[in-house]
């Protein structure tokens, strides 16, 4: 069967050559200590689990749930809004449930653009901002994240013309890969562009709560005005260990989230209503379930940045997210250091041209692994760039 046009136009799987050698390094019998997917290690907070297990015995929570989402889910998460960033949403009209938000990051381009409107990215990043907006038909450009901007995209290099054909620009602070976070300020700039050539800004807050030394991500809608342009999605993944569980949420403007939940209404049938309980039970403790979850993040982090300066990679310490984003060694690109590390270590890094061209030159570890993995590796790791 020839597949149809849209499907043809993805992008290759740039992880199929080195998912291959993992495979063979695995059949000569060598130990793969993998760093490279970015998938909590520790299990879901057991009172999180317990509700679930009460909630699943309940046969009010066996019939289809409702398309938006159970009333008391997105009032919890309009609740966790207010308390986390002093933001104000009506649960009834600005929040929509998601099963992961990356079910609402893929569904999103499809209520906003038309064949032909442009969509940027942020390059490197998470490949869905990508891949959806072309299913729906839209050019995307690549929004650059250079280390010089500290990680931030530089909108001055695209001519009035690319501005003004902008439909929809994807955001995601703390970031994934980079690690970098991003000042009000910076947002309070994106909002203003966004008026100035009307545009909506998607904003994924994935890891808004996975931070360090006491910096706290803040929302978009903590800027006057974000409410007419922005929605944010949100998913319990990060926060809570739950990306198997599947439930997320976005908020924003009403006219957004009610075209995203038209669309989703003529698509899926929501979140199983027992895993929504779980999740309002989350949202509701959510400090006590960061107290065990933050430390262990913030030791690994500090092992890993304190090895990798030994090594003579040295580089800041990352405020925010669980990933460490490394530049390669001299005359090395970021697939050849991978696949280096690899072959003579045994240790997987997602090189960062997998994120998008300008991930070159990078790639990222992740810190979804026990201190004593991570501390293996990185010994390896040394002595692969000390034998070099
Ligand atoms: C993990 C991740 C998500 C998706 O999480 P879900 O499990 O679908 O809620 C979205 N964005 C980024 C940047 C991520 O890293």
């Amino acid at each position: 069967m020839d597949v149809a046009q849209r499907i043809k136009n993805l992008p290759p799987y740039l992880f199929a050559e080195i998912e291959r050698k993992i495979e063979r390094a695995r059949e000569r019998g060598v130990e793969i200590l993998d760093l490279g997917i970015g998938d909590p290690d520790m299990p879901t907070p057991d009172f999180i689990v317990e509700r679930m297990c009460r909630e699943v015995k309940n046969a009010k929570n066996h019939q289809y749930p409702s398309y938006r989402g159970l009333q008391a889910f997105r009032q919890a998460a309009c609740e966790w809004y207010g308390r986390r960033f002093a933001v104000e949403f009506d649960p009834e009209t600005s929040v929509v449930s998601l099963i992961g938000s990356k079910e609402g990051i893929a569904h999103f381009p499809w209520c906003l653009v038309n064949p032909g409107d442009i969509v940027l990215a942020s390059d490197p990043g998470y490949p869905v901002y990508k891949v959806s907006s072309m299913l729906a038909g839209g050019t995307v450009l690549a929004l650059p994240l250079l280390r010089e901007n500290n990680f931030l995209p530089d909108f001055s290099i695209f001519p009035e013309s690319v501005l003004e054909r902008t439909k929809l620009v994807f955001l995601n602070y703390p970031n994934n890969p980079t690690s970098a976070v991003a000042p009000l300020k910076f947002f309070a700039s994106v909002v203003e562009l966004a008026r100035k050539y009307d545009f909506a800004i998607a904003h994924d807050l994935a890891y808004s709560e996975i931070s360090y030394d006491n910096y706290q991500a803040p929302s978009i809608f903590q800027v006057e005005g974000a409410k007419d342009r922005a929605v944010e999605f949100h998913s319990l993944s990060k926060t809570f260990n739950m990306t198997g569980w599947r439930v997320g949420f976005a908020v924003g403007n009403t006219g957004l989230i009610e075209a995203l939940g038209r669309v989703k209404t003529n698509i899926d049938s929501g979140i199983f209503n027992a895993v929504q309980w779980a999740a309002v039970e989350a949202l509701n403790r959510d400090r006590e379930a960061l107290e065990g979850i933050l430390p262990v993040y913030q030791r690994r982090r500090d092992l890993v940045v304190k090895a990798l300066h030994e090594a003579g990679l040295p580089l800041d310490p990352p405020m925010a997210s669980f990933y460490v984003w490394v530049p390669v060694p001299e005359g090395f690109d970021s697939m050849g250091f991978a696949e280096l590390l690899l072959e003579k270590a045994g240790v997987v890094l997602t090189p960062g041209i997998g994120f998008g061209k300008y991930g070159e030159g990078y790639v990222r570890i992740s810190l979804t692994s026990s201190e004593e993995i991570l501390e293996r590796a990185m010994e390896r790791v040394g002595e692969v760039l000390r034998g070099r």
